[in-house]
């Protein structure tokens, strides 16, 4: 294990106040946030002093870290209980999967650009993150060989719901998915399975993603 950095210390705990104040309530998440280390995730250097603050940066092969906000709604709505088992599509710096980590997840993560994939499975690796299951793959297929997932949680924008996402969640399961809009952006939805395999849908509000892509960048 890393002796944590100090020198960020401050900024992670502003950070954590600027969650709050956008209205993210779940202690839990406030406490992963609080604790990991953002510039990590983050490959150029020069951008470590603004890893705190509630911005994207870019990652390498054209995609993003997701802004702090995003990654800790996304957080909060998939209600994460220890042990939940919980599959994540787009697995990019591997931000949000360590925020999953901490809250106790068995993580599966897909990524489709093999860059990202053989970068970001030593990082969580070194980082301590031992239950975390990695897949280089298209996420629009799931991970059918270790389904039913209690969770999904998709980290690109959607241009549809994948029939295979829904297939594979659980009774009573939910999918937590930016999905296209008309103006360009995504709306988060919430989809949850009910015991009569019906599909309860949740709205909530707009954000903007890097796309989707169907099958992988090889
Ligand atoms: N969770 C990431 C978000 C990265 S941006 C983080 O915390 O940094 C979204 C990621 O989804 C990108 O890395 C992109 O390559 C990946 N992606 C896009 N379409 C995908 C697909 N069909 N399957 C798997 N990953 C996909």
């Amino acid at each position: 294990m890393r002796t944590p950095n100090f020198k960020y210390v401050r900024k992670r705990k502003e950070l954590v106040e600027l969650l709050q104040n956008k209205g993210i309530h779940d202690q839990s998440v406030l406490a992963a946030i609080g604790k990991i280390e953002r510039q990590l995730f983050i490959p150029d250097s020069a951008l470590h002093g603004h890893a705190y603050e509630n911005k994207a940066f870019p990652i390498g092969a054209e995609q993003t870290i997701s802004h702090p906000y995003t990654v800790a709604f996304q957080s909060q709505l998939l209600q994460v209980g220890k042990g939940d088992k919980i599959l994540e599509i787009g697995t990019g710096s591997g931000y949000q999967a360590a925020v999953l980590a901490e809250l106790g997840a068995d993580l599966y993560t897909i990524e489709r650009q093999k860059e990202l994939y053989d970068k970001t499975t030593p990082l969580l690796k070194s980082l301590g993150y031992t239950q975390v299951k990695y897949y280089y793959g298209d996420g629009y297929k799931g991970k059918q060989s270790f389904a039913p997932f209690d969770k999904i949680i998709v980290t690109a924008a959607a241009p549809e719901i994948p029939v295979a996402l829904l297939e594979q969640l659980r009774l009573g399961g939910m999918l937590v998915i930016p999905l296209n809009n008309k103006k360009g952006n995504q709306d988060m939805l919430r989809l949850t399975k009910s015991e009569q395999q019906e599909i309860h849908k949740e709205v909530f509000e707009e954000f903007s993603f890097v796309p989707m892509l169907k099958e992988t960048n090889e």
